[in-house]
């Protein structure tokens, strides 16, 4: 085979592992981006279940609060009705007194009611924010969801295709330039160099210019002395 049908295959060739590779992000991508809203999806799910179990355990706190409360307040009038039966100056101030003690704690558990209170309207946001964002997941599962894994499979598709068209060209070109291309590839990421005015326009060093003058004027395929691609003239 002449070198310049060499060097239209290996262009073909490179032109193909661009698309491969590229395909090859976009399908990760399009993956990744699924992988990413399923983690967070879960993530949401057991962030709810704790949130709703402190909203149990504080709401218990409220009502056993409450009960206090009410306790509070039935031995307060207990006392008061206790004044009316006293009368010894003495037991009366006792049970003033009491009494007095009974509304301080009172005071102190309708206090610590109100703080339950706002506890609970704050974890009730909280549960809010956590069902926005859940139905938020889940219309991008259902709507964006559908198009990342569309878009996977365009992808998978599309660099099939490109894979295969790479084989076919594969049988074309001969083995040990094959096998030479591949190598470079995996070492470097791409393969293939142009010599232009006395550089490789792949890693810009200069070329000896007997080695370039060669390239040139018995348009072959060599090996660029400094980054070792397939490299052939230009223009020859
Ligand atoms: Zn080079």
């Amino acid at each position: 085979m002449s070198a310049s049908a060499s060097i239209a295959l290996l262009e073909a060739l490179a032109a193909l592992d661009e698309s491969i590779a590229s395909l090859t992000t976009t399908l990760a991508q399009s993956e990744g981006r699924l992988q990413k809203i399923a983690a967070e999806r879960a993530t949401l799910v057991v962030a709810h279940q704790v949130l709703e179990t402190r909203q149990h355990d504080e709401e218990v706190k409220k009502r056993a609060l409450e009960d206090e409360v009410r306790n509070l307040g039935r031995q307060s009038e207990q006392a008061r009705d206790r004044q009316f039966r006293v009368h010894k100056l003495v037991d009366v101030q006792t049970v003033e007194r009491e009494r007095e003690e009974l509304q301080r704690l009172s005071r102190d558990k309708r206090t610590e009611v109100e703080h339950q209170d706002a506890l609970l309207t704050s974890l009730r946001a909280e549960t809010e924010a956590l069902n926005v964002r859940e139905k938020a997941l889940d219309k991008e599962i259902s709507g964006d969801g559908d198009r990342y894994a569309s878009t996977a499979g365009e992808a998978q598709g599309a660099r099939d295709g490109k894979i295969a068209e790479r084989r076919a060209i594969e049988t074309q070109l001969a083995p040990p330039l094959l096998r030479k291309y591949d190598q470079v590839r995996e070492r470097r990421g791409t393969a293939l160099a142009k010599a232009f005015g006395g550089r490789c326009n792949s890693c810009q060093m200069a070329l000896p210019p007997t080695f370039f003058q060669k390239l040139r004027r018995d348009a072959i395929i060599d090996q660029c002395p400094s980054c070792q691609r397939l490299i052939y003239a230009a223009n020859p």
